[in-house]
């Protein structure tokens, strides 16, 4: 086990856990687990040694998202947003020195990123913005109607995305780097919702001017292809998988009390349990192929380019979502209204909600749509399969 892994083990077990029912209960930011996160310094760990940071790999990542799904989602979840932007930063920077020296920052400070790509008018279609940079001697200044910010009021900088140009075509994006003191967050709609509670994603006009600097300087269809969208579907896929596991071990654990009260009978949950754990076990499989299947590609921009890699990272979004809900919904029937009791040890409510999220969160349905162009350009040239 990585130092990192066993630091958010103990940040996930002593905190994160404690504190996650009434991070639920009350909608409020898990200031204790990122506080604690921040103190084991695991919120640099992507930066490169280059840049003062210890150059830890994704999977190191997508290990602490997993860990912290087990005991708190909106931790895990606001940990994974966060490390998405950072992975478009360590990657994209080039030899920018803003964006270089706010590396070196980032991991001084333990700065927290969050990120305002979705827009009010597009929907969930992030691939188009309607606001725009307006540049005028190397400065700019930029309004956003962003329908969700999570962690808005709580971050240090918020990535934004937008047309290059006042005069750009939709599709033509940029990503800049808003320090929150260079933003100016109006609340537009308040984050009360079913689960997620604690990410308080609520929805803002925001409005930022710095310099164009800020912009990190590869096109945004880039930036998106080659990391946002793999290491988003990739760090949700573990940190669900961590939200899967922890509905099942209450599954478990219920089963086993049963299996106690009457020995000799087999408890009746016990083969759904059985069931289940097969979804499971698939669910692991398809986040870490994924995951080998990144990392292999990662120095290749043209793989990653490639219609095949985009499409198997869209499935890893729809298959670990869907998993997820059918798994957190086994354990609720297992536990029965053990599990649909709030107050019980093998309550499945607040893992229930928050599982729900999965599949909204970038619709299933838009992922699926995207996958059915792209299925139209596909070559039937077989892949090796190993
Ligand atoms: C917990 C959480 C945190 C979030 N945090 C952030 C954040 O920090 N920053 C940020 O920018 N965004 C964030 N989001 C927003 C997220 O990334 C999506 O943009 C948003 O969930 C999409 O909203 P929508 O469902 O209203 O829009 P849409 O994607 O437009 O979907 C609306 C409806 O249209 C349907 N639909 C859409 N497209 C198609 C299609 N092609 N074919 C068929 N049906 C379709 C969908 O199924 C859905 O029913 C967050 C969301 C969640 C759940």
């Amino acid at each position: 086990m990585t130092p990192w892994l066993a630091a958010a083990r103990a940040v996930g077990c002593e905190i994160a856990g404690r504190y996650a029912d009434d991070v639920d209960a009350q909608a409020r930011f898990p200031s204790e687990a990122l506080s604690a996160l921040k103190e084991q310094g695991l919120l640099g760990i992507l930066v490169p040694e280059s840049e003062g940071g210890p150059g830890a790999d994704i999977a190191a990542v997508v290990s602490i998202c997993h860990e912290l799904g087990r005991h708190c989602a909106s931790t895990a979840m606001i940990y994974a947003m966060h490390q998405i932007q950072v992975a478009c930063i360590v990657r994209h920077a080039g030899p920018n020195p803003w964006l270089r020296e706010f590396m070196r920052r980032l991991v001084r400070e333990q700065l927290l990123l969050a990120s305002a790509t979705s827009e009010a008018g597009v929907g969930g279609d992030v691939r188009t913005s309607i606001c725009a940079l307006d540049e005028r001697r190397g400065k700019f200044t930029l309004t956003k109607q962003a329908p969700v910010i999570s962690y808005g009021e709580h971050c240090d900088a918020i990535l934004v995305t937008a047309r290059r140009t006042l005069q750009s075509p939709p599709s033509d994006q940029v990503i800049v780097v808003v320090p929150r003191a260079d933003a100016s967050l109006q609340v537009q709609e308040s984050w009360n919702t079913l689960g997620m509670r604690g990410t308080c994603s609520n929805g803002y006009r925001l409005a930022a001017e710095g310099e164009m600097a800020q912009v990190i300087p590869a096109p945004y269809a880039d930036v998106s292809a080659q990391t946002m969208l793999p290491t988003s579907h990739l760090v949700w896929g573990a940190l669900w998988l961590g939200l899967a596991t922890e509905a099942l071990s209450r599954a478990r654990s219920f089963v086993r009390t049963e299996a106690k009260k009457k020995p000799g009978v087999p408890p009746v949950g016990a083969a759904r349990l059985a069931a289940a754990g097969v979804e499971l076990q698939s669910m692991k499989g398809d986040v870490l192929s994924c995951l080998r299947r990144y990392m292999d590609a990662s120095a290749s921009e043209d793989t990653l380019a490639g219609i095949p890699f985009a499409v198997a990272m869209n499935n890893l979004k729809i298959l670990s979502s869907g998993k997820l809900v059918r798994i957190v919904g086994e354990a609720m029937l297992i536990c029965g209204l053990e599990g649909y009791r709030n107050d019980s040890a093998f309550s499945i409510g607040r893992l229930l909600r928050d599982a729900h999220s999965a599949v909204v969160m970038v619709s299933n349905d838009r992922i699926a749509a995207n996958n059915a162009n792209l299925g139209l350009a596909l070559r039937d040239d077989p892949e090796p399969l190993a």
